[in-house]
């Protein structure tokens, strides 16, 4: 047996609607709240018993964005600026044989909207309607290793990149209170400096936009300072 197919269990509904911007891995964006609406086959309230004695949750998810954009042996992980190459068995790079992503996320409790069951999340790092293929509790005696040596990746990135808000900014986000940590949601999407490698040498001004939630976001980079210009609801 070396094929398998595999049903997604649920999807999830994240404000990152689109891959730019979302972090290289969960847990950096404490702010990133999504949930996972169970498919029907699995939305007995009994499937998630006992899940509510646990903080944090594994994840196994589809890269399904990419996935038919097939696989290298050799990727550039953006943490070593996109020049070096390692094996992708060495890297965290969604395009893999089998395109599974695997994200750790605290877990927010358990809603029942009529016939959906949701599972509500914080801290995570996936893209909206990314199909979730399991589900399975954190342990962190097994888990958790402190120790453990992670070769490039021995801590989580850190820039120099400054946020500001224009006053039309922070006036609309303190206008959506379905959403009260929007603001900090964006500053610290703005302070990972979702930029691609080769745009991060750029001199001078540019401008860029994004959308998270419902709503277009445009800012300025010059140097190491995002200046947020305008937010506005989606058309
Ligand atoms: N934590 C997971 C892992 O280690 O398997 C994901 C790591 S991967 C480096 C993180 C990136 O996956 C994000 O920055 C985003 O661009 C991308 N991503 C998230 N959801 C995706 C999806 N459904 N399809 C394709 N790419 C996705």
């Amino acid at each position: 047996m070396d094929s398998f197919q595999f049903k997604a269990i649920g999807y999830i509904s994240s404000p990152y609607k689109q891959k730019f911007a979302i972090p290289r891995q969960p847990g950096l964006i404490e702010e990133a709240r999504g949930s996972i609406i169970l498919e029907a086959d699995y939305s007995d309230d009994t499937i998630v018993r006992g899940l509510d004695s646990f903080s944090h949750l594994w994840l196994v998810f589809v890269f399904h964005q990419t996935a038919d954009k097939g696989w290298s042996p050799m990727v550039r992980p953006p943490r070593l600026g996109g020049n070096a190459r390692k094996g992708v068995f060495a890297t965290r790079a969604t395009f893999r044989p089998n395109p599974i992503g695997l994200s750790v996320v605290k877990f927010e409790g358990i809603e029942r909207k009529k016939d959906k069951l949701i599972i509500k999340l914080s801290g995570i790092d996936l893209l909206d309607g990314t199909p979730i293929l399991d589900i399975k509790p954190y342990l962190p005696y097994a888990d958790a290793l402190p120790d453990a040596a992670s070769g490039f990746a021995d801590a989580a990135p850190e820039t120099a990149m400054q946020v500001s808000f224009s006053s039309q900014a922070t006036i609309f986000c303190q206008q959506q209170l379905q959403y009260p940590d929007l603001q900090r949601f964006i500053e610290k999407v703005l302070k990972q400096d979702p930029r691609p490698s080769y745009k991060k040498q750029r001199s001078g001004e540019q401008q860029y936009g994004m959308t998270l939630y419902h709503y277009n976001i445009k800012w300025t980079v010059n140097g190491e300072q995002n200046h947020v210009t305008e937010i506005h609801p989606l058309p």
